[in-house]
Formats: structure tokens, C-alpha cells, sequence
């Protein structure tokens, strides 16, 4: 996901010294020792035995460091130190929150290459992606410090002088899960509109990515929140489903694949707590003959290959007009092979590693089943071993573009999470929104024309939570984005987000006298 900047001079700050420990794929030198769990303001380690798992820095293959999960004490703790931090948080009035919320957003962008270079060792995304990983981080924590100062609720006039008004209150505790692929940005995604709205977060990352959300938390700390505001504990489905089911909590913000967004739905529902979810996608994009082929070639490369294809709003599904099929192939073929794959430490690297051994493998097996099914490999698909020694055990493969493929081939019906292209080609509008219609997911869908009456009804007919017109993958924080079907429920960014992160008292007052039927 591209958060496109816009061009002024924000207030910059003097960007701190690289942290030693980050700067490893090409140095070998990564140390993280710290804890990676926080609560009531201080890293924390967890004593239960036998909970430690090994944590990889895809770039080289390497053991980064060691997973330290928690368990009911600890989730306990974590969950306490959110409730009492709720307390003092949620008294407070928009402003007073807004000046934390910006002075975070100043911290986030004076540790931002810090931050995008443990983000690299710790993913293996390239470093120019997760420079702008965190750049969305903190658009996102300074817009919804602005949303905060105007939460307001509504007056409504009745007869004889009553009225009524609506307050927006917080839920309380909130939870949040993430996902490997996008570990700041998610944590930030999901906090910063929480807090805006006067709720305290427990922060769970993926147990493949957990060392940049605690800088978060650390971060937040550092800016004058109260202790415990933020909190982030670390493991898998285990301290997931203790967060989901713990009493004390109001709300589960969720990122991640379907079958977990199933589950996590089950366990939230045996409170009644709301939930946000933001699933997988199988996202269609349509390439009409009439496009500006060069920008629809950017757009399909945008769509595919960002962060090695693990995002889920890629249009991975490529429909092509027929007439325009060899010339388009042709280009993002050419493009493709031209992609710059290895150190994600390099400024030069276009794709780095895989986020782990075994995703590589099943990506992989995907490319394979492809071949199997039918579908021409036209480029990649194969693994990728660096000319760099040090990166030789590293999880890289070639940016693969599958050709004639068709609706029934799994690489067509399945996320794969992976730089797999698939490109199929259609004769008609109507043809190619049915098939692209044809999925249980929902998450986004693209549309290149210059026919802007087309572009607008195709957008109408195409069944997706978040659309783009000749472009793709863009990712403003002033716009929702989430799902349709079982892509997800509720959105993330944008206005409407308040909504999901408060609940509406209403208030009823009588100024005359109670007109009793008894
Ligand atoms: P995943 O579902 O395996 O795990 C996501 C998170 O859920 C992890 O933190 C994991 O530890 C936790 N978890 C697993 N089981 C749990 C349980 N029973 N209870 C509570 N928590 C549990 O997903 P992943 O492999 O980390 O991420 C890839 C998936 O995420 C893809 O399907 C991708 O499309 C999706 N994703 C969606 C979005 C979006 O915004 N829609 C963004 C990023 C990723």
C-alpha cells in the first residue's frame, strides 16, 4: 500500500543517528536484546518457560532474536495497566490528546529512518518502502490528533423546548492484532484512531514481525501519554485469543487472513464486543483498451509487486481487452524482469526477501501449480539467490507474470500473498465484471480507461470496499479503506473510522412538565 505525499514543508526536526543494532543486512551486526513486550510504560520480559520462538531477518536467513510470548499473567498485566490508563486518557479533553497524539507524530519522524531500518531487518521489505510505511504511520497518528479536537455529538430540537444531544464516548480498552506485512504502519493504523477517541490499545503484532510496535508504544510514552495508553504483547493465536476473550476489553481491531478473522470474530462475539476486521483479497484489476497503456503497465506493476506482492489489496488478478493483450504482456514482462531484487538495505533494491522460509515455499508452490494448471510462466517465479554472500540464506524469489490463465486456475482463485501476477484477457465490460465479480473477497479493485463514463459504472458495478480509478494501491490516511464480503467489516482511515472506535450516548431532556399517561 503507497501512501502518495503531498509536497510541503511540514516541521522537520533533526533526524536522529541510525540505531546500531538495525543497520545488519549488509553490516551482520543485529543485536536486539530489549524486550519486546510493553506495559504500564517499560519494556517487559516474560518468565514462562518453554514460550520462546525464533524470530528471522528475512534478508539473510539469520536468527534475529527470540520471541518472548505472554501468557494470562502477562496479558493480564498489559490489559490492567490499558484499563487504568483508560481512566485518565478518556477524561481528557480532544486538544489535550492532540497535543500528545502531534508530539508522537514529531518523535515518529525523528526516529523514521531508525524505525524503517529495524522494519527492513525485521521483514525484509526494501528500505524505500518502509520509509514510506512510516511516513503513513505518522500521517496517520497527526490526522487523527486533528479528528480528535472536533469529535463532537449532535443537538437535536424536540417540542416544547426539549431536546436531545449525542455524546461520542470511547469503548474503553481496545485491541489490536496485526498482521506481518505492514508491522509499524498496522499498529499505527489501528492505535491512532483509537487513542484519538479517548480509548487505551493493547498492541499484539505477528509473531514473524514484532519489533517495531513496541518503538510505538516507547513512542507514545516518550510524548507525555499516560502510562499504559499503549501496550504491545507479544505471541501468537494463544495471547491473541486470550486478548479477544479477556473481560476488560471493549474491541477487537483485527488484520490478517480469513479463517483467523473468522475465529477472531467467533471469540468477540461471546462478549458482544464489536470488532473491526481487515481480511485477505483476491482483488480484480481491468485494463480497458482505451487505457494510457504506460500508466496502466505502472499500475499493474503497483499493484502486484509492492512489499515482494504481500499486500492485501493487490490487483492480482490482471483482466486485459484482448486487442491490447501481446503489447501490455510485452512491457510488464520487460518491467518485471528489470525489477531490482536483493539487499533491502540498498536504496537500488525495488524487492526485497519474503517474510519467511516458509511463506517463500508456498508462494513457490503456487508458481508450480500455476505450470501445472496450464498457466505460461512469462517471467520469475524462481528463487532468487544474491550475489552477496552474507545474503545467501535469505527468503528471495523472482517477481513472477503468469500468462493465459483462466478464472478456474487456483493462482486465479486463491490469495497468494506473493510477487505473482496473473493475467487473463477479456472481449467485454459486461464479461469481465461478472468474472471479476466472481470471488468471495472484496477488498479492492482497479480500473484503467479514458473513458470516464466507463470508469465511473464500472466502479458502480464492481464489488470492493476500496476502488481505484487509473491507479492502484494508493493509500491516503483521509480515506477509508476495508472491505466488501469476506474481505472484512468496518474501515480503517478516513472520517468514518470514529465510528468504529467510539459508541453514541444519546440524552434525552424534558424541560416541562412529564405528560404521564398514569
Ligand atoms: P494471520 O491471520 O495468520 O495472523 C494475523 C494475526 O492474528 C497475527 O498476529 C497472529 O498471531 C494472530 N492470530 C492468529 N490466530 C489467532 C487466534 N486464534 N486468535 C487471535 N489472534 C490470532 O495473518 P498473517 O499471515 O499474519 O497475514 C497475512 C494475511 O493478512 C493475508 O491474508 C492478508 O491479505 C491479510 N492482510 C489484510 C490487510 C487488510 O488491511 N485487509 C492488511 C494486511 C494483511
Amino acid at each position: 500500500m503507497f501512501q502518495r505525499l503531498a509536497a510541503f514543508p511540514g516541521r522537520r526536526r533533526a533526524v536522529a543517528p541510525l540505531a546500531a543494532a538495525a543497520r545488519c543486512v549488509s553490516s551482520g551486526s543485529v543485536d536486539i536484546t530489549a524486550p519486546l513486550n510493553f506495559w504500564a510504560g517499560k519494556r517487559r520480559t516474560c518468565p514462562e518457560e518453554g514460550s520462546k520462538e525464533r524470530v528471522y531477518e528475512p534478508a539473510t536467513g539469520r536468527v534475529l532474536c527470540h520471541l518472548d510470548s505472554c501468557g494470562a499473567v502477562e496479558v493480564n498485566q498489559a490489559v490492567k495497566s490499558a484499563k487504568s490508563a483508560f481512566d485518565q486518557w478518556s477524561k481528557l479533553s480532544g486538544m489535550e490528546r492532540a497535543r500528545i497524539m502531534i508530539e508522537a507524530a514529531h518523535i515518529v519522524e525523528a526516529r523514521r529512518e531508525e524505525i524503517a531500518e529495524m522494519e527492513v531487518v525485521n521483514n525484509g521489505k526494501s528500505i524505500t518502502e518502509a520509509r514510506m510505511d512510516v511516513d503513513s504511520a505518522r500521517l496517520c497518528i497527526e490526522y487523527y490528533a486533528g479528528m480528535a479536537s472536533i469529535l463532537a455529538g449532535q443537538h437535536i430540537q424536540l417540542p416544547g423546548g426539549s431536546f436531545a444531544y449525542t455524546r461520542r464516548e470511547p469503548l474503553g480498552v481496545c485491541v489490536g492484532i496485526g498482521a506481518w506485512n505492514y508491522p509499524f504502519m498496522i499498529a499505527s493504523w489501528k492505535s491512532a484512531p483509537a487513542l484519538a477517541c479517548g480509548n487505551s490499545m493493547v498492541f499484539k503484532p505477528s509473531p514473524v514481525t514484532p519489533v517495531t510496535a513496541v518503538l510505538l508504544a516507547e513512542i507514545y510514552a516518550k510524548a507525555g501519554a499516560p502510562e499504559g495508553l499503549l501496550n504491545v504483547v507479544q505471541g501468537g493465536q494463544e495471547t491473541g485469543s486470550l486478548l479477544c476473550h479477556h473481560p476488560d476489553v471493549a474491541k477487537v481491531s483485527f488484520t490478517g487472513s480469513v479463517p483467523t478473522g473468522q475465529k477472531i470474530m467467533e471469540m468477540a462475539s461471546k462478549g458482544v464486543k464489536p470488532v473491526t476486521l481487515e481480511l485477505g483479497g483476491k482483488s480484480p484489476l481491468l485494463i480497458f483498451q482505451d487505457s494510457d497503456l504506460e500508466n496502466a503497465v505502472r499500475g499493474a506493476l503497483m499493484a502486484n509487486f509492492l512489499s515482494q506482492g504481500q499486500v492485501c489489496s493487490n490487483g492480482t488478478r490482471v483482466y486485459v481487452q484482448r486487442s491490447i493483450l501481446p503489447e501490455f504482456v510485452k512491457e510488464v514482462v520487460k518491467r518485471t524482469k528489470a525489477i531490482q531484487i536483493g539487499d533491502p538495505m540498498l536504496e537500488s533494491t525495488r524487492m526485497g526477501a519474503l517474510v519467511s522460509r516458509p511463506h517463500l515455499d508456498k508462494v513457490l508452490s503456487f508458481v508450480d501449480q500455476a505450470k501445472k494448471e496450464g498457466a505460461k510462466v512469462l517471467c520469475g517465479g524462481e528463487p532468487f539467490v544474491p550475489s552477496d554472500p552474507k545474503l545467501k540464506g535469505g527468503y528471495y524469489m523472482t517477481p513472477c507474470v503468469l500468462g493465459d490463465c483462466t478464472d478456474d486456475m487456483t493462482c486465479v482463485k486463491e490469495e497468494i500473498f506473493g510477487p505473482v501476477m496473473s493475467v487473463l484477457s477479456f472481449e467485454t465490460e459486461e464479461e469481465v465484471l461478472l468474472r471479476a465479480n466472481d470471488t468471495t473477497m472484496g477488498l479492492a479493485a482497479g480500473v484503467f480507461t479514458r473513458d470516464v463514463s466507463r470508469a465511473h459504472r464500472v466502479v458502480e458495478h464492481l464489488k470492493a470496499g476500496s476502488c481505484f480509478i487509473n491507479n492502484y494501491n494508493i493509500t491516503p490516511v483521509e480515506v477509508p479503506f476495508g472491505g466488501f464480503k469476506m474481505s472484512g467489516i468496518g474501515r480503517e482511515n478516513g472520517q468514518v473510522t470514529i465510528e468504529h472506535y467510539t459508541q453514541l450516548k444519546t440524552v434525552f431532556v424534558e424541560m416541562g412538565d412529564v405528560d404521564s399517561l398514569f
